[in-house]
């Protein structure tokens, strides 16, 4: 499955969840124009079914199902504002009513995204259709959850949360977010050992329908190793959210822990994931499987000294950044448009896509760190020190810490994680 942003796993995401959901809200479908006890007769009036646009579909494909063709079609589309039938995701969920007997459904919904619900009503003789845009009233709430690593953070939150708190696609979604979060703190397909433990505090929206996704993160904690890493969401003056650490200090760094977003290499749940080709004491550098394709970011901010062939690295891009510290990214199927030898590049900017270039056996960036020339493993310490919370700012960030430190863990700090000593040792492969 491919992924071309954000905006787009919403929608996957909610459609899915709307799928998953959509017996349940069949029956619990609200009906304005039928009376609230429902004599067995009415019901009976009508038929009622699910329908999805299909991966190489048009809107007319759908609607021909729903009998809608012909003249139907042409003033069901004069009608419609909502939607555009050249910009359909395939997966889109209609819920189609038609009178027991008839030709042409009379009513059809489809959520448009999570927040708007469209419904088309077919009004009587030639009168066409009429457009309904109802804005869904998610409500919130803060809920927390506890994870044990035991082989990476999908089966981790996919073993710990059932699907009354959140759906198996928003689970997915709160790992993208967990790691998000933490992107110059921890890298997650590399990081984190069995009996690593994740606790997250997050405000979970719920429809009338009783779907549910994940809003936010509020706070969370993990565990490295054994040693806990703390994040409280804080809103900027500049009115962005960030995450500080349990003393104030800025999760963002000088340096992300890696170069691909953990959401753009890992985005299965279950099955055995080993990212990692090789370990990096066996090599000097960390490679990272990943599709052709997966956007490269740079690690921090610096100025590009190569870009170009490099023998056995195929398209090799290396950037130099303060301190002596330079960074490469090899076997690169194509650079960024337009990057060049002298440019500046921020943290996080997309600067070329993984690809099988030079001495490769298959799709995966080879990513070197260089303190003074020397190929180094980069530590936590390398990314440098975050911001501290402004001094004016602090004592409002302490009061926000400890509501929030006091929701994600309500029994205080728990015990060091359990060793899982045979576990750790099978991993080691
Ligand atoms: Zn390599």
């Amino acid at each position: 499955m491919s992924w071309r942003g954000r905006a787009s796993h919403y929608v996957a995401a909610g459609a899915l969840a709307a799928g998953l959901l959509v017996w349940a809200a069949h029956e619990a479908w609200p009906s304005r124009d039928i009376p609230v006890a429902l004599p067995i007769v009415v019901t009976s009036a009508y038929d009622e079914w699910s329908d999805t646009l299909g991966r190489r579909e048009i809107l007319s494909d759908v609607l021909a199902r729903a009998g809608i063709t012909g003249r139907e079609y042409v003033s069901f589309l004069k009608a419609t504002h909502a939607l555009n039938p050249r910009r359909m995701q395939p997966g889109l969920i209609f819920e189609v009513r038609r009178l027991k007997g008839a030709a042409v459904a009379h009513r059809l919904g489809v959520r448009l995204d999570p927040e708007r619900n469209l419904v088309m009503t077919r009004l009587g003789g030639d009168s066409g259709w009429s457009e309904t845009v109802e804005t869904i009233p998610w409500t919130t709430e803060r809920l927390r959850t506890t994870a044990v690593i035991q082989s990476n953070l999908y089966d981790a939150l996919d073993a710990a949360i059932p699907d009354s708190f959140l759906p198996v696609r928003q689970r997915v979604a709160l790992a993208w977010a967990i790691a998000d979060v933490y992107d110059w703190e921890v890298d997650f397909t590399r990081d984190l050992r069995p009996g690593d433990r994740v606790e997250v505090l997050i405000e979970r929206l719920q429809s009338p329908q009783g779907e549910k996704r994940l809003s936010r993160i509020l706070a969370a904690r993990v565990d490295v190793a054994g040693i806990p890493s703390f994040a409280f969401a804080f809103d900027n003056p500049t009115g962005a959210t960030g995450f500080y650490d349990d003393r104030g200090r800025s999760l963002r760094r000088a340096f992300l822990r890696a170069p691909l977003r953990f959401s753009h290499i890992s985005s299965r749940f279950g099955g055995r994931f080993h990212p990692i080709l090789k370990r990096w004491r066996t090599h000097e550098g960390t490679d990272y499987a990943a599709g052709y394709g997966t956007p490269v970011r740079a690690t921090a901010d610096g100025i590009v000294t190569e870009a170009g062939r490099n023998g056995g690295y195929g398209n090799l891009i290396e950037i130099r950044h303060a301190n002596g510290i330079r960074t490469r990214y090899g076997h690169l199927s194509k650079f960024a448009k337009g990057l060049h030898v002298g440019q500046r590049v921020s943290q996080e900017q997309t600067i070329g896509y993984v690809g099988s270039t030079g001495l490769s056996t298959g799709p995966h960036l080879h990513y070197e760190f260089l303190v003074n020339g020397r190929p180094t493993n980069p530590q936590r310490k390398d990314a440098g020190a975050g911001e501290p919370v402004a001094a004016k700012l602090k004592s409002a960030f302490d009061t926000v810490r400890a509501q929030l430190f006091a929701e994600l863990e309500p029994t205080g700090l728990p015990a060091a994680a359990p060793a899982f000593g045979a576990a750790a040792a099978a991993r080691e492969d």
